[in-house]
């Protein structure tokens, strides 16, 4: 039997606060065990939260970039459940009046538009991190209380691949929005998939289970193709599917029952008495929303329009927060962004996949990078020596005029030392010199070959095409 598959996900993140939601504790990544914790986070009786403004406004700005209404009114819900990585055995989170409810995200897949819609995003706080050890199980509450947003999607994922760019693309959002790192491999973005199969053309959802503890994109579409597969064989040999939390293993590429799954009644939210509930004014929720920044699509519209780049390279350049702030340094002040944007999307693009450049640990200055290309067009360089540059800036830093002063990279007016050059190469190869008299103009490549060679760059190609034609026809 055919089926077809439909999934929903749940994304939580973490936001960008300097403290935690309810406490003034660091919400920063790491540190020692249970070092960054106080009573109000790990949860000693007597103790009260209080609301950090900044969550508050990053979850609006989560909604207003995901295109969701932001309610008037909001309030928070306790989440009972008992687990050693929760000291207060609650969290506080939201459930029926969540921030944000009914946004839209468009996403691409194969070069087809897609829009999902968002149901709705919650601010909740995060709960700690147990780590087993043989059989001893160690708990740290550093994140206890961090703030989470958590944004939960309609079932409109049809495959693993809309999946995956859904993701990404709330990743870029979350980013430019500067509310999440997103750094999936600490935790701080992470995604749980709802899947279930039907068979081809009926009308009715298949029972769903969920998958948890994704954390890499590579896992989220592996562990996705497994789920179907398994529920699929399980249909076909006439099982039933049952309603569950399972886990992936990455290593023996399936999917694995962690615990039947509960219902929202299972854990008794109700409201929670020590937070009160927050109205928002108009003029407040428009405040925030005049914070947001430049999103990645007005970036688009504005490379296309101001710089008249091409959709593939801007494209290519809003894709990355990192690549496209180096590139409005770059461009800042200079006078050819098209230039700068091609530059950018082969050379510097290709010695970052390869892991030549770091966009973490840039050495070098978008300034930099816009001299170096600015004498590159206008034949101040050679492309060789260009890329030679570029390669040592990348490793070592330093300015583009430095690295070409001192290694002699500059492409010299110096005729004299071109036409000794030349003169050189055609007395020493005779005979391809009589060929191309004779009117044979394919040796005229071996002969730019010489010159480049001997010369390192120090000729522009055009000098030397010259100085090759005039000397050789004499
Ligand atoms: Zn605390
Ligand atoms: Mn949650």
């Amino acid at each position: 039997m055919r089926y077809y598959p439909t999934m929903g996900l749940e994304i939580h993140a973490e936001l960008l606060t300097k403290s935690k939601v309810f406490c003034s504790c660091s919400a920063e990544f790491g540190g020692e065990p249970n070092t960054r914790c106080c009573p109000v986070c790990s949860g000693l009786p007597g103790t009260l939260p209080v609301l950090n403004r900044r969550a508050v406004e990053y979850i609006i700005k989560a909604g207003y970039v995901m295109n969701c209404d932001i309610s008037r009114f909001t309030k928070w819900d306790r989440k009972n459940y008992f687990y050693p990585d929760l000291p207060k055995a609650y969290q506080i989170s939201q459930m029926p009046r969540p921030v944000c409810l009914d946004g839209h995200v468009d996403i691409k897949v194969n070069d087809e538009d897609k829009t999902i819609r968002i149901n709705r995003i919650h601010l909740e706080e995060d709960a700690g991190k147990l780590t087993h050890e043989g059989r001893i199980s160690l708990a740290d509450y550093n994140r206890c209380g961090i703030p989470l947003i958590e944004i939960v999607t309609e079932p409109d994922f049809h495959s693993a691949e809309e999946v995956v760019a859904f993701f990404e693309k709330i990743k870029l959002l979350l980013l430019y929005a500067g509310i999440c790192d997103c750094k999936m491999e600490q935790g701080s973005i992470r995604c749980d998939v709802n899947i279930s199969i039907a068979p081809e053309g009926s009308e009715q959802l298949g029972t769903r289970t969920e998958l948890k503890n994704l954390n890499s994109l590579k896992a989220i579409a592996k562990a996705i193709e497994a789920e179907i597969a398994r529920q699929a064989e399980m249909l076909d040999n006439g099982g039933e599917i049952v309603q569950e939390t399972r886990r992936f293993n990455e290593a023996a590429m399936e999917t694995l029952a962690m615990r039947s799954k509960e219902d929202a009644h299972d854990y008794r939210y109700f409201p929670d008495p020590d937070i009160p509930p927050i109205i928002f004014t108009e003029e407040e929720l428009a405040d925030i929303r005049a914070t947001l920044p430049e999103m990645p699509e007005q970036r688009m519209a504005r490379y296309r329009t101001a710089y008249g780049i091409s959709e593939n390279d801007a494209v290519i350049i809003v894709s990355d927060k990192r690549v496209s702030d180096f590139f409005d340094e770059a461009v800042d002040g200079c006078k050819s962004p098209k230039n700068v944007a091609s530059y950018l999307v082969g050379e510097f693009m290709r010695r970052v996949n390869l892991g030549e450049i770091d966009l973490d640990v840039l050495k070098f200055s978008g300034k930099d990078f816009a001299r170096l290309v600015e004498y590159l067009y206008s034949d101040k360089l050679s492309q060789n020596n260009a890329k030679l540059i570029l390669g040592e800036m990348a490793q070592h830093g330093g300015s583009p005029e430095t690295i070409a002063d001192e290694q002699e990279l500059w492409i010299k007016e110096d005729t004299e030392q071109l036409s000794a050059v030349i003169d050189e190469i055609i007395a020493s190869n005779p005979k391809a010199s009589e060929q191309y008299r004779s009117g044979d103009q394919k040796v005229f490549g071996f002969f730019m070959g010489q010159a480049n060679k001997a010369l390192k760059g120090a000729a522009s190609p055009k000098a030397i095409q010259e100085q090759l034609i005039a000397k050789l026809r004499r």
